[in-house]
């Protein structure tokens, strides 16, 4: 069954055709300045027209979807009430979800017939306990407005969670381990017996690690003070802790991770520290979680930085297991999210 998955994002579409069950990459590629001007493709619709005339025989397709909330824990059939829920969504998720879905909107209208599944990076952490994903706020915050932990990055934990039992001959349900998905956006998850129990992004995926522009964890007062100091907006203090923080704010230089690895190791001060308070926190989540676990059978890295900088993995994994007498494994996993999502839609459209 030849499955094309489709990662929509606000001004791109990148593709992959697999064949399914064998996983065989047939062929992959991607558009971008969709809708900006002087741009070929005005919107999504006009971008997949063009891939679509690329390719043939398409059996289904799996769509990437951000956000989920408590209504997706696993994949979907797309359908009118599909549609609907992901609709309801994008007030959680306004820069992500209403570009996944004019990705399946437009495939609805272009390959007609043709069944859609849709998989959610949140659904994989749908297993966390509440005790981890309620924040400190008034309860009915969560309860009237679905204010809780979410989580991201979930296709590429759980995609990595199942090499790892492959990889450790150990199967899923009875393994522990720490993934680290460390590209421009990071994550950190807890999996145990396969699931996710706790991770390292939040409501949106500002919260945690320090990433490329994302200031990742603060104090929620620095906030509000900022704003009242700078004369800030919600929208200006947004961009901010999302675009102007993280690796870039620090260094003053960049947010990528290749470039500031270079100049730490050459003696610039300010990328030094940038990458220091980068491993640091990932050092201090990894700590959490194992306690969160009890200890882990391998800590996983993944995604750009996970799986090319072994500078930045010995940074963080040095001295962290000393002094255990289990110590974790350290694996290296190249991600595959969209390999994930093609078996998700086989394995869902093969059962109905
Ligand atoms: P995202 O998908 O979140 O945009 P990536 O997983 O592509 O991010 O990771 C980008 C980060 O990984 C950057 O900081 C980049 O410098 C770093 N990196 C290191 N080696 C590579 C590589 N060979 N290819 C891509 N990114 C790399």
């Amino acid at each position: 069954m030849k499955i094309l998955v489709i990662n929509s994002g606000s001004s791109s579409i990148k593709y992959k055709l697999f064949e399914m069950p064998s996983a065989r990459l047939v062929t992959k590629g991607a558009i971008d300045h969709i809708g900006e001007e002087g741009s070929e493709f005005a919107n999504h619709y006009s971008g997949l027209k063009v891939i679509l005339s690329e390719i043939n025989h398409i059996e289904a397709v799996g769509h990437r979807v951000v956000h989920g909330a408590e209504k997706f824990k696993k994949p979907v059939i797309v359908d009118q009430n599909v549609i609907k829920g992901i609709k309801k969504c994008c007030t959680i998720a306004p820069l992500h979800n209403p570009a996944n879905l004019s990705g399946i909107l437009a495939c609805q209208k272009l390959l007609p017939g043709i069944k859609q599944v849709a998989v959610f990076d949140t659904a994989f952490h749908q297993s966390i306990p509440d005790y981890a994903f309620i924040y400190g706020l008034p309860y009915d915050y969560y309860q009237k407005m679905g204010i809780r932990k979410y989580g991201f990055h979930g296709t590429s934990h759980e995609y990595v969670a199942h090499e790892a039992s492959r990889i450790l001959k150990k199967p899923l349900k009875e393994i522990k381990l720490i993934t680290c998905h460390l590209g421009n956006g990071s994550s950190i998850t807890a999996v145990d017996k396969g699931k996710s129990v706790d991770t390292s992004m939040g409501f949106t995926p500002l919260e945690g690690l320090v990433m490329g522009t994302r200031c990742g964890d603060t104090d929620p007062a620095l906030i509000t003070h900022i704003m009242h100091k700078k004369k800030l907006d919600t929208k200006q203090m947004d961009f901010i802790l999302n675009k102007e923080s993280g690796l870039k704010g620090i260094s003053g230089l960049s947010n990528d991770m290749r470039l500031l690895e270079e100049k730490a190791n050459t003696g610039n001060k300010r990328a030094l520290l940038a990458v220091s308070i980068f491993v640091y926190r990932i050092r201090k989540y990894i700590g959490a979680y194992m306690a969160a676990l009890g200890g882990c059978d391998a800590v996983v890295f993944t995604a750009g930085i996970g799986e090319n900088q072994a500078g930045i993995r010995d940074k963080i994994c040095s001295g962290l297991f000393d002094n255990l007498r289990k110590k974790p494994k350290i694996l290296v996993i190249p991600t595959n999210e969209e390999l994930m999502i093609a078996k998700q839609a086989y394995n869902l459209i093969s059962a109905v």
